[in-house]
Formats: structure tokens, C-alpha cells, sequence
């Protein structure tokens, strides 16, 4: 029998999808979504190749959909799936939208800041503190990075 998925692993699979989307530009495979009262209100996929963009990372790009649909900048109330442990950048906004809970695929360690090179979304020394869940849907999420700059290096050897 088919094992029933948990709504973290639904919202996950979610991001990893969009998450494919990137690699189709050729850009890295990190998707997110962002989820308000059981609904997905912001979705984004990794476009920094694509828009030639620094800020274009999924997280920033979903946030500033479910912004829209909020109709505010705080994203009170909201729950973010990413694929990939957020970047500097991406957990700065995380905290500055005071989004209260993050749920993370795999972790980063040359680059995360959800608690591998620091971890800006749980200080206590902010004003905001998010709840982190980490490792849903990790092996998926982790081989899908893996798979594409395995066949990154492959192509550059050709
Ligand atoms: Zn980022």
C-alpha cells in the first residue's frame, strides 16, 4: 500500500516541482512555496540565471507573490517550504517578514544560514524568531542538487 503522505511532505513535493522548473533554465534545483491557511499563496523557483538577477532565489520570489496575494509584507501567519537550507539573504527576508515558521528539505553546509554557517533565523538577539524544521523530504531534495552538478561537471569535461 502506497504510505500517505504528511502535509509537510505534500507542501515539499510542491517545491521540489517548482524546484525542477529551474533546472530546466539551467539554473540550480531550489524550489518554495509559502502556505496560509491550508492554501499555497506564493511559489517560486530559483531564476538567478534566467532573470540575471542576485535577489531572483525562489524563497525572495515566493515572498513576493504571497505579498501580493496578503496584501501586506508581513507574512504573519505563513508557513515556507524550501528545498534548500535559505541563504543570507533569503533568511534576512524570512526574518524580516516575520514568517513564523520555515520547514527546509537539505541542508547547505558551505552556504545555509538556518544553522550551518550561522543560523540568522533563530536568534534570539532579533526581533523575530522563526521555528525551523529541517530534513523533509531530504533524500529527494538533496539527490535532485546532486543529480544536476553531477551532470554539470559531466558536460564541462565534454
Ligand atoms: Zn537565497
Amino acid at each position: 500500500m502506497r504510505k500517505k503522505l504528511t502535509e509537510d511532505e505534500k507542501y515539499m513535493r510542491e517545491a521540489i516541482r517548482l524546484a525542477k522548473m529551474a533546472e530546466k533554465n539551467g539554473d540550480v534545483p531550489i524550489g518554495c512555496v509559502i502556505v496560509y491557511e491550508g492554501k499555497v499563496i506564493g511559489r517560486g523557483y530559483n531564476r538567478r540565471n534566467k532573470d540575471k538577477s542576485t535577489l531572483a532565489h525562489a524563497e525572495i520570489l515566493a515572498m513576493k507573490k504571497a505579498g501580493k496575494i496578503i496584501g501586506d509584507w508581513r507574512l504573519e501567519g505563513c508557513r515556507m517550504y524550501v528545498t534548500l537550507e535559505p541563504c543570507q539573504m533569503c533568511a534576512g527576508a524570512i526574518v524580516q517578514a516575520r514568517i513564523p515558521e520555515v520547514v527546509i528539505g537539505c541542508m547547505n553546509p558551505k552556504a545555509g544560514c538556518a544553522g550551518s554557517v550561522i543560523n540568522l533565523l533563530e536568534m534570539k538577539e532579533f526581533n523575530h524568531q522563526v521555528t525551523v524544521q529541517r530534513g523533509v523530504c531530504e533524500e529527494e531534495c538533496s539527490s535532485m542538487l546532486s543529480s544536476f552538478f553531477a551532470a554539470l561537471r559531466e558536460k564541462k569535461k565534454n
